[in-house]
C-alpha cells in the first residue's frame, strides 16, 4: 500500500471517530498506522514491539485497549482462528459481513466483504429463532503464491 493511500485511510478513520464522536487518541492512531503499514495480520505481540520503537513504555494492556477501541470502530478485525489482527478493507461499510483467507504457509490473510454469506446466514437464524450479533467465517489453505511453491 502507497504512502498517500496509508495517509488517506488514516484522515479517513479521524474524520469517523469525529462523527461517531469518539476519541482517536494519538496512541490509537499510532496503532492503527502500524497496521495500516503491515497490510497483513499481525498478533498483538508484534504490534506491541512495533509500536515500543514511539512509545518504549507501552505494555500488554496498553495495546489491547487500543485494539479493542479499533475493533469497536470496525477499522481492524481479529482473525480468531490464528489469535492476529488485522486492517478492514471496508472502513466505509461497517455493517459488512467478512470472510477471511488464511494462507496456512506464509500467513497471508485476504479479506472479501460477504454479502451472500450474510444473507444465508441471516435466513438461517431467523428459521432457527436466533438472533446473530456478530459471526465470523474463516477459510484456510494457500495464496496464490504458495500454490505456485507447492506445485
Ligand atoms: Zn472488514
Ligand atoms: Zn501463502
Amino acid at each position: 500500500m502507497n504512502v498517500v493511500i496509508q495517509r488517506k485511510l488514516l484522515s479517513q478513520a479521524e474524520k469517523l471517530c469525529v462523527q461517531r464522536n469518539v476519541r482517536m487518541t494519538p496512541q490509537r492512531l499510532e496503532v492503527l498506522r502500524l497496521m495500516i503499514k503491515q497490510n497483513n495480520a499481525i498478533s498483538a505481540y508484534e504490534l506491541l514491539n512495533l509500536l515500543r520503537h514511539s512509545e518504549p513504555q507501552a505494555k500488554p494492556p496498553t495495546i489491547y485497549r487500543a485494539l479493542d477501541f479499533l475493533i469497536d470502530q470496525k477499522f481492524i478485525h481479529r482473525v480468531e482462528s490464528t489469535n492476529s489482527f488485522m486492517l478492514c478493507h471496508y472502513f466505509t461499510d461497517p455493517l459488512h459481513t467478512s470472510a477471511f483467507f488464511i494462507c496456512d504457509k506464509c500467513g497471508q490473510v485476504t479479506e472479501k466483504a460477504a454479502e451472500k454469506i450474510k444473507h444465508l446466514l441471516q435466513s438461517m437464524a431467523t428459521q432457527a429463532s436466533f438472533a446473530i450479533s456478530h459471526n465470523i467465517v474463516e477459510a484456510h489453505g494457500l495464496c496464490t503464491q504458495c500454490v505456485v511453491h507447492t506445485l
